[in-house]
C-alpha cells in the first residue's frame, strides 16, 4: 500500500477457550475490508486473579491450530504461553515493536466488548503508541463508550481511512463494519456442559478435539 515497510501486521489476542466462529468470521471479513494479508492469533496466559481458562494453554493452542489449518490468513504466535508469568498485551506489543522497528505498521484486533473495557487494561494509554486498534462489531455491546472522557478519547483517535492504517505505524482506532456473530466461548462452554450441540458455533475439528479430550464437561 504505497510504503516501504512490510504490510500491516495484525495481531489477535484472547483466551480462545475455545476458539470459535465469533473469533474467526468477523476477522475474515475485517481482513478483506482493510487488506490484511495475515492475522497472528496470540493466546494469552491468564493472570492468577482472573477466572482461569477451563482448557490449559497447550489445549487452547491445539484448538487454534486445528481451527486455522489450511487457512492461509491465520497464523499462531504462542509467545505469551511460553512465558511463566501472565503477560500484559502492552508488554507483548512492546516486544513486537522492538522486533519490527518503529516504522512498521502494527495493529491489534479486538471485539467491541474489549474496546469498551480497554481503559481497564494495564497501561492502556500506551497501547496506541505501539499499534492501531482494529475493532470488530459484536452483538449486544454498546457502540458508545462508558464515559464521555472515554468517548472523547475514541473520537480523537478514530479513523475511517484504511490507507492511514497502512501508512502510519500506530495510533488509529478503526471501527470495522464486520458481520455480527452472536457466539461467545462462555455460551459454548455452557452448552457443552449440558451436552448441547455446538456444530454451528465452532469448526468441526475443534469440536472433535473437545470431545476427544473431554473438555468443558
Ligand atoms: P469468553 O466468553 O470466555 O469471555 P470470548 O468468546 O469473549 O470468551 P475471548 O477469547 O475472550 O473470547 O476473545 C478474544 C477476542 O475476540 C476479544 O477481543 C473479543 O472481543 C473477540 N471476540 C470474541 N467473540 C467475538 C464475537 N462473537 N464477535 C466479535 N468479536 C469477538
Amino acid at each position: 500500500m504505497g510504503n516501504s515497510t512490510s504490510p500491516l501486521i495484525a495481531l489477535y489476542g484472547g483466551t480462545f477457550d475455545p476458539i470459535h466462529y465469533g473469533h474467526l468470521k468477523p476477522v475474515e471479513a475485517l481482513a478483506k475490508q482493510v487488506a490484511l494479508h495475515r492475522v497472528t492469533i496470540m493466546p494469552n496466559n491468564v493472570p492468577p486473579h482472573r477466572p482461569q481458562p477451563r482448557a490449559n494453554g497447550q489445549q487452547r493452542k491445539s484448538m487454534i491450530e486445528l481451527a486455522i489449518a489450511g487457512n492461509p490468513l491465520f497464523s499462531l504466535d504462542d509467545r505469551e504461553l511460553q512465558r511463566a508469568t501472565p503477560s500484559y498485551t502492552v508488554e507483548t506489543l512492546e516486544q513486537l515493536r522492538a522486533e519490527t522497528g518503529a516504522e512498521q505498521p502494527l495493529a491489534f484486533i479486538v471485539g467491541q466488548d474489549s474496546l469498551l473495557n480497554l481503559q481497564r487494561w494495564h497501561r492502556w494509554e500506551t497501547l496506541l503508541t505501539l499499534c492501531h486498534l482494529l475493532v470488530c462489531q459484536r452483538p449486544g455491546y454498546s457502540l458508545t463508550m462508558k464515559t464521555s472522557a472515554e468517548q472523547r478519547w475514541l473520537d480523537k483517535h478514530r479513523s475511517t481511512s484504511v490507507e492511514q492504517l497502512h501508512s502510519m505505524p500506530a495510533g488509529k482506532i478503526y471501527l470495522a463494519p464486520t458481520p455480527m456473530v452472536d457466539i461467545s466461548a462462555t455460551v459454548i462452554r455452557q452448552r457443552l456442559a449440558h451436552h448441547l450441540p455446538c456444530d454451528d458455533l465452532l469448526p468441526a475439528a475443534v469440536a472433535g478435539f473437545i470431545r476427544q479430550h473431554h473438555l468443558y464437561t
